[in-house]
């Protein structure tokens, strides 16, 4: 029997019409902090956040857990399509069996199939879908994407007219710079899709990798608000230069507003980088899994052991949350996600962290030692209740 199924039938998603959340550690996005409080659920609304709440029909004791706005992938490919299924997986699969609430497809589709993402994702699975639009026609249909930004098939006018058709779901554009991507285009691919966001008034969100287009000239094109991807990769002439040193390029980016988002991947994600960007005062903005199907049994797995990566780089548990909750959802705008309020829907992520010791690899195979390890254990999706079921 396929492994999903099996738990599906031992934890059929809860759909009480009251729950309450009792004892828990609850997050407060406004003051970065948590508190201990119960949470009452009715409805699919966060009813009653407090101290001994009157109790309901479904009782969850969170003692000893965390109760956070629900976790955000912000970078990730979930493009399930028929033609796409060699490397794409099923929203739920990273989304709410890991306690992840919503995910967002970054570039999977583009202009000529992005239509399809309403029926082969949005409709079909319980996780929050959202995506951002490909300026290469058809996305990106194999694992190792190859032809993304090529000349000939990115369409500044096929992905305004996207983003028109769909402008409740796709949040943004989406450009490969790198060389394997673009082709001869190098980086008039990103003056395009930064032309399709002033266009559309939608952020920009810029993968980088192995040059051309070189980093610093990508940097420039950026606006505030636009999205560097991969951001710690551990390439050569990334962020650090060919020196150890972060460029000025990237500095005067995050000074004007740029979000860096981490998108660990395959292959772009790197402790030593990112260490030494911190170390040199450069934020985390966004923690991001870039998980697909080449990456899903090593290297990422989920997004709950990428945030267990930034609790073993020295980021405190509370900015951790942050990254994968009210950040995202500011980043990109993405709707009744990020918060944690009275009358809001019900989109929470329940966890534990323990000194759980598991043995961690970034993209470059650099094996590390968790002592704090996130562990997600339900996903609220518009107060619906999802066991995480899978292997985190
Ligand atoms: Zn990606």
């Amino acid at each position: 029997m396929y492994k999903c199924e099996l738990i599906y039938r031992l934890r059929k998603p809860s759909t009480m019409s009251r729950i309450l959340l009792s004892g828990g550690q609850v997050y407060d996005p406004a003051s970065k902090t948590f508190s201990r409080a119960d949470v009452a659920i009715s409805h699919g609304l966060v009813e009653a956040i407090g101290t001994d709440l009157e109790v309901s029909d479904e009782h969850i004791d969170a003692e000893g857990q965390y109760i956070a706005p629900g976790f955000i992938d912000m970078h990730c490919h979930v493009f399930n399509h028929p033609l796409f299924q060699t490397s794409r997986l099923e929203a739920d699969r990273i989304g709410v069996r890991q306690g992840v609430a919503c995910v967002v497809d970054t570039g999977s589709a583009g202009p000529t199939t992005i239509d399809a993402f309403e029926t082969f994702v949005r409709d079909t699975q319980h996780t929050h879908a959202y995506a951002l639009c490909n300026i290469g026609s058809p996305g990106l249909p194999g694992i190792d994407g190859g032809h993304a930004s090529r000349p000939e098939l990115v369409s500044l006018s096929g992905t305004v007219k996207a983003i028109e058709r769909h402008p409740d779901w796709i949040l943004g554009v989406k450009v490969l710079a790198s060389s394997s991507h673009t082709g001869g285009l190098g980086i008039e691919a990103v003056r395009i899709g930064r032309k399709a966001a002033a266009l559309t008034g939608k952020p920009l969100m810029v993968h980088i990798g192995n040059a051309p287009p070189v980093i610093e000239e990508i940097l420039e094109l950026l606006r505030p608000g636009d999205i560097v991807t991969h951001s710690y990769h551990g390439k050569v002439g990334g962020v650090l230069g060919y020196g150890g040193t972060v460029i000025p390029e990237f500095r005067d980016a995050v000074d004007r507003g740029v979000i860096v988002d981490i998108a660990h991947g395959r292959s772009s994600f790197s402790f030593d980088t990112c260490a030494a960007a911190l170390d040199q005062g450069m934020p985390v903005h966004t923690i991001s899994s870039d998980l697909h199907g080449g990456n899903l049994n090593r290297y990422v797995v989920s997004l709950a052991r990428t945030m267990s990566k930034f609790r073993l780089l020295g980021l405190s548990l509370e900015d951790t949350v942050y990254a994968v909750t009210c950040k995202p959802a500011a980043t990109l705008a993405i709707p009744n996600q990020g918060t944690l309020e009275v009358g809001q829907p019900a989109n929470l992520t329940v966890f534990a962290e323990t000194d759980r010791a598991v043995e961690v690899e970034d993209a470059e195979g650099v094996v590390r030692t968790t002592s704090a390890w996130i562990e997600p254990h339900l996903t609220i999706v518009n107060g619906q209740v999802h066991s995480v079921s899978e292997t985190l």
